[in-house]
C-alpha cells in the first residue's frame, strides 16, 4: 500500500517554499475555518489571500455554507478585507440553483434552508416556498390535517436551516414520495468549524433527517463533489495541475482537490486536527489516503512572509 506523504510546509527551506509557491497559478479556497471564523478573520488570512491576486492568481471562494447568496459573501468578503468579485464566490446555495437551472427545471422548489437559496433561486428565475420557523405546535394528526401539499412543487433543496423542525421533515419527504421529485442537498457537513464548546449542526445534520425520513439519497452539489470544479476547469481553463486547493476540512476540501487532480493545503484552523491526518496516514485504506492533504500549515498566514 502507498501511503501518501504530508509535509508542514514551513519545515522546508525557503527556497523550496518558494518553488511551492510557484508550483500554482490558481488558488480555490474554502472560506469558515480558512479565512474566517463567524466574522472575524483568521490572522492575515485576508493579506494572503489579497498578495496571492497581487502576484497574479487566479482566486476564488468556494464554500459549502449555504446561509448567504453570492452577493451577501462579497459584501462580508468586502467588510473583512478580502478583494473578490462576486463571480469569484462559489456557494453551495449558487451550486444548487445553477444546477436546477441546467436541468432545465421549472416547477416550484420546497425549501429547508434559508434565504441564501431562495435568493439565488430568484436569481435564476425559479420559484420555491418561503423559509423561515414552520413550528410542530399541535399533535401529529391535527398537524397533518392543516398541511394541504403543493402541486407544483417537483423539487426540494436542503441546505442550512436553523429552523429545522418536525413539519419540514414531514413536508419535504412527503414531496419527495414522489419519485419525479428532484432531491438537491447542498452539503453534508456534519458540524460548523466554531472556536467554542459548543457543537453547531451542520447541513449534513438537517440532510440526514430528510434523507432517512424519505428514504431517498440527495444529488450533492458542494464539496467533495466535482460538479463544482468541472464547471470552473471548463469556463476558466484552468489547469488542475496548477491550481492549489485550500481547506480547514479533509472530508469536503482536500476530498475535492484529491478527486479533482488539484494540490492541496490543509491549515489547522478549522475542523480537521493533526491528530486526524496522522491518523490516516497509518491507514491502509485508499478512501483515507484520499484525504490527505499534501502540505499543511497551522495557519493561511503562516505564507504571508514568503509572499512579499
Ligand atoms: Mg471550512
Amino acid at each position: 500500500m502507498y501511503h501518501k506523504s504530508v509535509t508542514y510546509l514551513l519545515q522546508l527551506t525557503k527556497d523550496e517554499i518558494n518553488e511551492f509557491l510557484n508550483s500554482f497559478d490558481t488558488v480555490l479556497t474554502d472560506c469558515d475555518g480558512v479565512l474566517w471564523l463567524n466574522n472575524n478573520v483568521i490572522d492575515k488570512a485576508n493579506l494572503v489571500m489579497n498578495r496571492f491576486r497581487e502576484l497574479g492568481k487566479k482566486v476564488f471562494f468556494i464554500t459549502n455554507n449555504s446561509s448567504k447568496s453570492r452577493e451577501e459573501y462579497a459584501i462580508k468578503c468586502k467588510e473583512l478585507n478580502f478583494k473578490c468579485d462576486k463571480e469569484e464566490i462559489i456557494s453551495s446555495a449558487y451550486l444548487a440553483a445553477d444546477y436546477l437551472k441546467n436541468c432545465g427545471f421549472n416547477k416550484k422548489v420546497y425549501i429547508v434552508g434559508s434565504t441564501g437559496i431562495t435568493q439565488e433561486l430568484d436569481n435564476v428565475g425559479i420559484k420555491h416556498t418561503d423559509v423561515g420557523p414552520d413550528v410542530h405546535c399541535t399533535t401529529v394528526p391535527k398537524l397533518i390535517e392543516g398541511i394541504k401539499l403543493d402541486q407544483e412543487i417537483g423539487a426540494v433543496i436542503v441546505g442550512f436551516d436553523e429552523h429545522i423542525s418536525f413539519p419540514k421533515i414531514l413536508k419535504a419527504s412527503s414531496y419527495l414520495n414522489n419519485p419525479d421529485c428532484l432531491f438537491v442537498a447542498t452539503n453534508t457537513d456534519e458540524q460548523f468549524p466554531l472556536n467554542s464548546e459548543f457543537i453547531i449542526p451542520g447541513t449534513g445534520t438537517m440532510v440526514a433527517a430528510v434523507q432517512t425520513c424519505a428514504g431517498r439519497k440527495p444529488h450533492v452539489v458542494g464539496k467533495p463533489n466535482t460538479y463544482i470544479c468541472e464547471a470552473l476547469v471548463k469556463e476558466h481553463n484552468i489547469n488542475p495541475k496548477r491550481t492549489l486547493m485550500i481547506g480547514d476540512r479533509c472530508n469536503t476540501d482536500i476530498l475535492l482537490g484529491t478527486r479533482c487532480g488539484f494540490q492541496t493545503l490543509l491549515v489547522l484552523t478549522g475542523v480537521t486536527t493533526l491528530n486526524d491526518v496522522m491518523e490516516w496516514k497509518q491507514s491502509d485504506s485508499q478512501d483515507e489516503q484520499d484525504l490527505l492533504p499534501d502540505v499543511y500549515l497551522d495557519k493561511l498566514g503562516d505564507l504571508l512572509p514568503f509572499l512579499k
